[in-house]
């Protein structure tokens, strides 16, 4: 049902909205709605909300659309799903260069896609919200906001859809002496335009998702790259993973009918009926090293191994300081082409996996007294994940999401928050996918419930629509109880921004799509308290 859905082989949308005439346009016109981000699923919000009809506006504090595809401009930063895949359902791509395509394709079909839907009059960039306040008695939600000539403004609306992503607070580390370095020093999604890194000694510390893509980009043009990693990451064998699309597949894709759809239904098709079933924790298995926590888990490991030594052929040492000590899929799994690995056997490359003791002026000193001389650090130390929002929000009795949240953000179906009416969160708590690639369908699924919220205040003439807290209580029981059975949870993986400070995981989803959508595809009285 759900690849039926995603397919669209007649070509009609199936998530479009067709209020119709139900609401009154009256009602509708003193009905604003405040979008926060124009990133993937706030541009999604915002085409569900034109084409319902509603007064809305987009507030992003970037100077353009795309989120995270606006913000990450580092060299070599490309997606790690399936290109054709990673677009809306109602919006396919068959244009896609590369199978897994870089970022100014991105950034350049999230513009096509802004300005096709008629966004850019509702959006306000370079604005930043600072704060929501709920007005109990106006039922509205004040929307603070920072303009970019730092002047602040009230936004009112009556329903907030946050769409602010959920990997782009960054995260730097706390080392002493970051401040003494004397060169230029950035977080990976901070890279400066138009930085020239030919021909420097550059260190790279984090060899992430981020880390690993930069690696084997800069290192043929600089004259020395040490990149410093601290835990050894799990690495997929991917062929196509730098590959184009050759001339013959784009031209099927654009004319030979369904071609496309096929495509999309290839690649989408594992993600979507696999369920999170493979990284169990199978407390029947047994292993003695404790690196794997199912017999497929365990089979997994061992050809992610047998790549990473195909690839580091004749180097023993690099084949040892890479081994995770963790089970395969613990942590975000890296996709390579062998770029990665080979990049690593290069003269002017160094990887370093002792502890950094401090940086200095000159570069980086290590816990065994060597100094790392450095013209320049990226930091591509990953994200604050368990930071939903940059900014406060004060729900009912002027209670603050952020204390209510603290180090366990939680939220119904990922998108409802107790004491917050009016306010449905994209890409909130509990929504990560770590198991299979679908974040554009979470976005459209999450706001599908949203407009249905929305609906369903505005066609009841009602106030509010807020989540009962024990159905909120009882869906994170559920969802906790659930990733605690699941490979991201495993006690063997000590570093991993799934994790909280506690060691809990709050952040990631276990549902497999099917299921997520099944349960946000209705909003129901059961569930929410409407006023
Ligand atoms: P990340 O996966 O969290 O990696 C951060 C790196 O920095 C890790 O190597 C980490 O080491 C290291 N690090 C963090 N704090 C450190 C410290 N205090 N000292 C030393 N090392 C430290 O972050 P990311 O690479 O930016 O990726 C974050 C997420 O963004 C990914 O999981 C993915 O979902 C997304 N992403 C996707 C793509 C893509 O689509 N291709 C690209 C980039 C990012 P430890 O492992 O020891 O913590």
């Amino acid at each position: 049902d759900l690849m039926e859905f995603d397919l669209q082989i007649d070509g009609v949308d199936r998530g479009a909205i067709t209020w119709g005439e139900t609401i009154d346009d009256t009602v509708k016109a003193a009905s604003p709605v405040v979008v926060i981000g124009a990133g993937m699923a706030g541009i999604q919000a915002g085409i569900r909300l034109s084409q319902a009809g509603l007064p809305f506006t987009v507030v992003e504090k970037n100077a353009g659309p795309g989120g995270t595809w606006w913000e990450n401009r580092y060299p070599g930063a490309r997606v790690d799903v399936a290109s054709h895949q990673y677009c809306y359902s109602f919006e396919p791509a068959e244009h896609w260069s590369e199978y897994f395509c870089q970022h100014p394709e991105l950034r350049a079909y999230f513009t096509r896609v802004f300005d096709k839907y008629g966004l850019r009059p509702h959006c306000r960039f370079e604005t930043e919200v600072t704060g929501l306040e709920w007005d109990e008695a106006a039922a509205r939600w004040r929307v603070n906001v920072r303009l970019g000539d730092g002047e602040d403004e009230v936004l009112e609306a009556r329903f907030v859809i946050s769409a602010v992503g959920s990997l782009n607070i960054p995260h730097l580390p706390d080392i002493e002496g970051m401040e003494d370095f004397a060169g230029p020093s950035f977080h990976s999604a901070r890279w400066p335009e138009g930085f020239d890194h030919r021909g420097l000694r550059f260190a790279l510390l984090g060899a992430g998702a981020s880390g690993f893509q930069i690696a084997p980009t800069i290192a043929p043009e600089v004259e020395q790259l040490n990149v410093f990693q601290r835990t050894a990451q799990w690495v997929m064998p991917n062929p196509i993973y730098h590959s184009p699309v050759p001339a013959g597949e784009s031209w099927a894709m654009r004319h030979l009918p369904f071609y496309g759809r096929w495509l999309r239904f290839v690649v989408t098709h594992l993600g979507v009926s696999a369920g999170p079933d493979t990284f169990r924790i199978d407390p029947e298995h047994v292993d003695p090293r404790n690196q794997s926590v199912n017999e497929v888990n365990a089979m997994v490991r061992d050809h992610l191994l047998d790549f990473m030594c195909e690839q580091l052929e004749g180097r023993p040492d690099l084949i040892e300081r890479l081994t995770p000590d963790y089970p395969a899929w613990g942590k975000r799994i890296l996709q390579d082409n062998g770029s990665w690995f080979q990049c690593l056997k290069r003269p002017n490359v160094e990887l370093v996996r002792t502890r950094i003791e401090r940086i200095v002026p000159e570069g980086i000193l290590t816990a065994d007294g060597k100094l790392y001389t450095a013209d320049a650090i990226c930091y591509a130390t990953g994200f604050l994940h368990n930071e939903f929002l940059a900014f406060d929000a004060l729900g009912r009795g002027g209670v603050s999401l952020h204390e209510q949240w603290g180090d366990t953000p939680t939220a119904f179906l990922g998108i409802s928050v107790p004491n917050f009416p009016n306010l449905f969160l994209c890409y909130g708590p509990g929504t990560n996918l770590a198991h299979s690639a679908g974040l554009f369908f979470h976005a459209e699924f999450q706001t599908a419930h949203a407009m249905e919220g929305i609906r369903r205040v505005l066609s009841a003439g009602a106030k509010s629509i807020e989540v009962r807290r024990q159905v909120h209580d009882r869906y994170v029981d559920e969802l906790v109880a659930e990733i605690s059975t699941l490979v991201w949870a495993h006690p063997t993986i000590e570093h991993s921004h799934y994790k909280n400070s506690d060691g809990k995981v709050y952040t990631l989803s276990p549902w497999s799509l099917p299921r997520y959508w099944e349960i946000t595809r209705e909003v129901s009285p059961e569930d929410y308290r409407v006023e």
